[in-house]
């Protein structure tokens, strides 16, 4: 499949990995955030194919604090957080993150938006499938219930997605990808301001999707950037 298929599939642009890196090293590098002066936080879901993108940043950034769940989910809340913030430089007087939130999405070789060819797997199988199995519940009409103790993080993000979503319109597969975005975004914003305290801690918010396309190749699309410097926001067009 070539990069222009999966463009019209997303309605967007996609960039590969590599050009991806090389530009939030660069972008980031304008605002003062350096492999150096600054801790790479991730919420990348469960799931191995995303291993290679996880690889691509921290040959750049470094070892990253772990801080998604399934779906690049954040559950990490403020003590974890907390105890990122004890991890991140401060030689200069501030501490510094670098949150990359990219829930993900596959594109097989037919086209089709949620599945993808794994390693050593005759079918595709679904990516992601913790988004996948949302929407089939969303599209059964099923509203979150409590949490299942047997399936603690399933059921988290039915209930964190699910009460975004309405139910008399499903979103698609690309919609809901997206939106768990946005929802990794906010609540990972949401445990910095509450780990903070009087910390200065200055937050360089990177999202988008991973889109996995046929023969193990992976792009990014939809993304967005900015950074939260003493509170200023400062966008970093992509
Ligand atoms: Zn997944």
């Amino acid at each position: 499949m070539s990069v222009s298929v999966a463009e019209e599939v997303l309605g967007c642009d996609v960039a590969d990995i590599d050009d991806f890196v090389t530009w939030s090293e660069w972008a980031l590098a304008r605002v003062g955030f350096r492999p150096s002066n600054a801790l790479a936080l991730v919420a990348l879901c469960r799931d191995e194919i995303m291993d290679p993108f996880e690889a691509a940043l921290s040959a750049t950034w470094g070892r990253p604090f772990d801080v998604g769940a399934l779906g690049g989910l954040v559950l990490v809340g403020r003590t974890g957080l907390a105890a990122a913030l004890s991890h991140a430089p401060g030689e200069d007087g501030r501490h510094r993150f670098i949150a990359f939130c990219f829930p993900h999405i596959g594109i097989d070789a037919d086209g089709t938006v949620g599945r993808v060819q794994r390693r050593g797997m005759l079918r595709a199988s679904s990516a992601c499938g913790a988004l996948v199995a949302l929407r089939a519940q969303l599209t059964r009409g099923e509203v979150a219930g409590a949490i299942d103790p047997d399936d603690v993080e399933q059921s988290l993000l039915s209930r964190i997605i699910g009460s975004s979503v309405d139910l008399g319109r499903v979103p698609s597969l690309v919609e809901l990808t997206d939106l768990a975005r946005t929802i990794a975004v906010a609540d990972l914003r949401r445990y910095v301001d509450l780990a903070r305290a009087a910390e200065p801690v200055d937050v360089a918010y990177v999202s988008g999707l991973l889109v996995h396309l046929p023969d193990a190749r992976d792009v990014v699309a939809r993304v967005e950037a900015h950074v939260l410097i003493d509170e200023q926001r400062i966008e970093l067009p992509h």
